[in-house]
């Protein structure tokens, strides 16, 4: 494994989700020596995911492996009880989230990456010392943290994501097939949404919640699971119980230095899940491709490289992160001062209304990038 006199290997990069994978892809293309390790024992297990990707997913990822379930053509917007408001053309797919991260790490490991499972980052030293697994050390000339919204990678340079949505979600038999994502704003759901994302013949239904709220996803979720069950829309019975965290404050990192050793943060790590509709399979894969070709320049004497990453992040999806914080933050102030947001609050506060995409953070109209991004991002 020893590349240079010094360094056991050229990359390590932390977490072999969408965001691992792609870096580890990248890096290894690029010729550099590339050790990736993951926590779970099996690639792509546990699902922690409601399994949507926008169609633009296809711009970074032509093939997907076998992981499509179904396509999706449009999104429709339940607030309170009022008719759906649906949104045309929100085109996407359902992918089997497992199938779907296997499929990149296969990628990684036909680049040459060497992946291992059942393996933990214990620690990163001031001098970017890695102790993996069982104690062994690893010394990298560059650290990718891909290991999602409780990085330890980013803690070692000091960039934590600090407002993480919680979630619940139960898979469910669909009684008639469906191709929209369906989406429920309702005012205690706070900091979040309920989602119906139809697979098939089965549905993933889920709610995410700020974390202080996190004791109102059990009940919240089983009424609406009864409310859908009395209009015939899904089985009774629970398939399967998932969860997870999501960063909802924006950007942090993604670069910084522990000695000689670059570090760069990717996907979740990096905080580039949208604070509004969570989503981040995209954009993790898309930073972790640039991450893993930001480490190749690196490796090869680039010391702006990492820096040029930073700024690269910052362009692609600085302005539809900081307009979902805003619109986060706008609701979220309404529950502190006491009221409870109505309905043209939440309207303002969800990608379907053309009240969302008026101004940016500072007010100013938004550009074309925003809308692009829309697309990119939204669930
Ligand atoms: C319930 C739920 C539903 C969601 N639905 C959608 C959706 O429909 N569409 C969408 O786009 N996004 C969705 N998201 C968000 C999406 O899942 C994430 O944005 C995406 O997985 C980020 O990819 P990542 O590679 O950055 O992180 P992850 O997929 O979280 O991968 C990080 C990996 O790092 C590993 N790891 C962590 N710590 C260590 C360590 N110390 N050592 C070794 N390995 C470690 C973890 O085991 C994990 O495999 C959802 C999230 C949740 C929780």
């Amino acid at each position: 494994m020893t590349s240079d006199a010094g360094f056991d290997v050229d990359v390590l990069v932390v977490g072999l989700g969408p965001a691992g994978a792609s870096a580890a892809a990248a890096a290894a293309e690029k010729g550099l020596s590339v050790l990736a390790i993951e926590r779970n024992a099996e690639p792509g297990l546990p699902v922690q995911c409601a399994e949507f990707v926008p169609m633009m997913i296809g711009m970074q990822l032509p093939e997907m492996g076998d992981s499509r379930v179904q396509a999706i053509s449009e999104m429709q917007t339940f607030i309170g009880g009022e008719e759906a408001v649906v949104t045309p053309d929100f085109r996407g797919y359902m992918v089997d989230r497992a199938r779907f991260d296997q499929y990149l790490i296969a990628q990684a490991q036909k680049a040459g990456a060497q992946c291992r499972f059942a393996t933990s980052l214990r620690g990163l030293d001031a001098n970017g010392m890695a102790t993996i697994g069982d104690g062994e050390t690893v010394k990298a000339k560059l650290v990718i943290g891909a290991d999602g919204p409780r990085s330890r990678v980013g803690e070692a340079i000091g960039a934590v994501n600090t407002e993480l949505v919680e979630t619940r979600q139960i898979t469910l038999d669909l009684t008639d097939p469906h191709a929209a994502t369906d989406i429920f704003l309702n005012a205690e759901i706070v900091g979040g949404y309920a989602w119906l994302f139809p697979r098939g013949d089965v549905c993933n239904l889920g709610l995410g919640v700020t974390a202080e709220h996190k004791a109102r996803l059990k009940p919240l979720l089983d009424a609406l699971h009864a409310q859908l069950v009395a209009e015939g829309r899904v089985g009774e019975t629970i398939i399967r119980h998932t969860g997870g965290l999501i960063p909802v404050g924006g950007l942090v990192g993604p670069a910084g230095m522990l000695g000689e050793t670059a570090v760069l943060l990717a996907g979740d790590a990096a905080g580039l899940t949208n604070p509004v509709t969570g989503a981040g399979i995209p954009s993790a894969v898309m930073s972790g491709k640039s991450a893993g070709v930001a480490a190749a320049g690196f490796v090869a004497g680039d010391a702006d490289a990492p820096g040029d990453y930073a700024e690269e992040l910052d362009d692609i999806f600085g302005p539809s992160l900081a307009l979902a914080l805003s619109r986060r933050r706008e609701i979220l102030d309404t529950y502190r001062q006491g009221g409870l947001p109505d309905k043209g609050d939440m309207r303002k506060s969800w990608i379907a209304f053309p009240q969302y995409w008026k101004k940016d953070a500072a007010g100013i109209p938004l550009s074309q990038t925003g809308q692009t991004l829309e697309a990119t991002q939204a669930i």
